[in-house]
């Protein structure tokens, strides 16, 4: 059995064959879901998708894109939604200099706001960064985040980042991209990280896997990420993708708390 760490299953995208979504990830052999958060409305759709399906979990956070959003009753709702028993993280947050969705400024203030309010509710961090990794360690350190741990989602920096990362204590979550040609570099990071800091993704419905890449992603192919993990990490072993489907899921529920 396999966990989907991260995957928006709110998104519209799934609004006309939700229910087939699960169903096609049930017959794949998907146990569970984490879905995300990125902003106010979509924490409260992943919040509600959890309380209405028993294999569903949900972090609530706002995304370095639409932090430039915030208004003063976020927070406090935030903190709120986190008090529900499914939430299990605290994100997506973090900081992305590839879109500048946000002001860089604005991003590194909110960041450090929310790591803050994931160590109040005793949360695990969802991280997403991208071109932005010297701010990122950065205010990980200065925050002390450590002290609450948590997950690098769709991880996509180099090894050097990976070993802080790890030295950090925390997760590296792989998606997709760890099937698309020119992946060579993120292999030979999967090839360094410990079996119990490793975790496996969607991020659907972006960043669709080969052999479905131009298509809407979604939990099911899950299980073509295992895949190309087990082959990069114990060649083409016939026990190789067992032992990914229970390392990762072990580790998700670990870090997430979630009982089998
Ligand atoms: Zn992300
Ligand atoms: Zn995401």
């Amino acid at each position: 059995m396999l966990i989907d760490t991260h995957v928006h299953l709110d998104d519209s995208r799934y609004d006309s064959d939700r229910d087939a979504v699960f169903q096609r990830a049930h017959t794949a052999g998907i146990e569970s879901f984490i879905t995300i958060g990125c902003d106010l409305s979509t924490s409260y759709s992943a919040v509600q998708l959890a309380v209405e399906h028993s294999d569903v979990y949900a972090t609530v956070g706002v995304h370095p894109h639409e932090v430039k959003h915030i208004a003063p009753h976020w927070y406090p709702e935030l903190c709120q939604l986190a008090r529900q028993p499914k939430v299990v993280g605290f994100g997506e947050i973090g900081l992305d200099y590839h879109y500048d969705h946000s002001p860089r400024e604005i991003q590194r203030q909110r960041f450090r706001e929310q790591i803050a309010l994931a160590y109040a509710l005793q949360l695990p961090l969802v991280i997403h960064t991208r071109q932005a990794q010297a701010d990122t360690l950065a205010i990980l350190r200065e925050e002390r985040a450590e002290r609450v741990g948590g997950i690098f989602h769709c991880f996509s920096e180099d090894l050097s980042f990976a070993r802080q990362a790890l030295a950090m204590g925390f997760y590296l979550s792989f998606s997709g991209i760890i099937t698309f040609r020119n992946a060579s570099a993120l292999h030979e990071v999967i090839r360094c990280v410990p079996d119990d800091r490793l975790l496996i993704e969607t991020d659907a419905p972006y960043l669709t896997p080969v052999p479905f890449r131009g298509k809407r992603n979604e939990s099911a192919y899950v299980t073509h990420i295992a895949k190309q993990v087990a082959a990069i990490k114990y060649g083409d072993s016939p026990s190789g993708y067992a032992r990914i489907a229970e390392l990762t899921t072990t580790n998700a529920r670990r870090l997430f708390r979630i009982s089998s």
